[in-house]
């Protein structure tokens, strides 16, 4: 049985939280990560483009932005941190397979869902080496895919403001590692709605899948 992999239960957390800064034309999305996680750049590649795959809402742009460096100047509607954790690396020497813990985190204060969300690179290498019944190759690419699925889930979580989870999509409670590591995915059309409706953007039905 392959087992699934507890995603994104919110913890509660007193923590600080950002202010959305002036608006501008279309909805700017700043994803920001600090200066000491440098990930490899194929693995970062993958992560920006499966992200944006996974997030197909007309009128959001989405830019990752170093923490530390960032320009005071440039404004954002939304900003959130992404914090990554265990060594992102597909060539870490293997270790005995950790037990199924949490993907992903998504931060709560006093029942408002904060924008700082976390994932675990450790977990995710660990869930690789249970997908033994299909070809199948960790490396940069397919890691970063794996970490944007797991970073889109929360992601869903602070812009839909909900804790909700689907039976099916990327909103599941839990992922298998194929749901992590397969080709193809994504969100069901109910679950982008309720970040739509949030955002006041188009509905999902006016999208356009990019999903294969
Ligand atoms: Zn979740």
């Amino acid at each position: 049985m392959v087992p699934a992999f507890r995603l994104l239960l919110p913890v509660a957390l007193s923590c600080f939280t950002l202010h959305a800064e002036s608006a501008s034309p279309g909805l700017r999305l700043g994803l920001l990560t600090g200066a000491a996680e440098t990930l490899p750049g194929p693995l970062v590649t993958a992560l920006r483009e499966e992200t944006s795959r996974l997030l197909p809402l007309p009128g959001l742009e989405i830019h990752w932005r170093d923490l530390e460096g960032r320009s005071g100047k440039e404004t954002f509607d939304h900003l959130i941190i992404v914090r990554f954790h265990g060594s992102c690396s597909p060539f870490t020497p293997a270790r005995a397979v950790l037990p199924p813990g949490p993907l992903g985190i998504t931060h709560i204060s006093d029942g408002q869902i904060l924008p700082f969300i976390e994932a675990n690179c450790a977990q995710l290498t660990s869930a690789a080496r249970r997908l033994r019944r299909v070809p199948f190759r960790l490396d940069h690419e397919s890691l970063g895919r794996a970490l944007a699925r797991v970073v889109a889930h929360e992601i869903y979580h602070v812009l839909s403001d909900s804790g909700r989870h689907d039976r099916h999509g990327l909103s599941k409670a839990a992922l298998t590692p194929a749901d992590l590591f397969l080709p193809g995915g994504g969100f069901e059309p109910a679950a982008l709605n309720r970040i739509a409706e949030r955002l006041a953007l188009p509905p999902a039905s006016q999208l356009v899948s990019t999903m294969p």
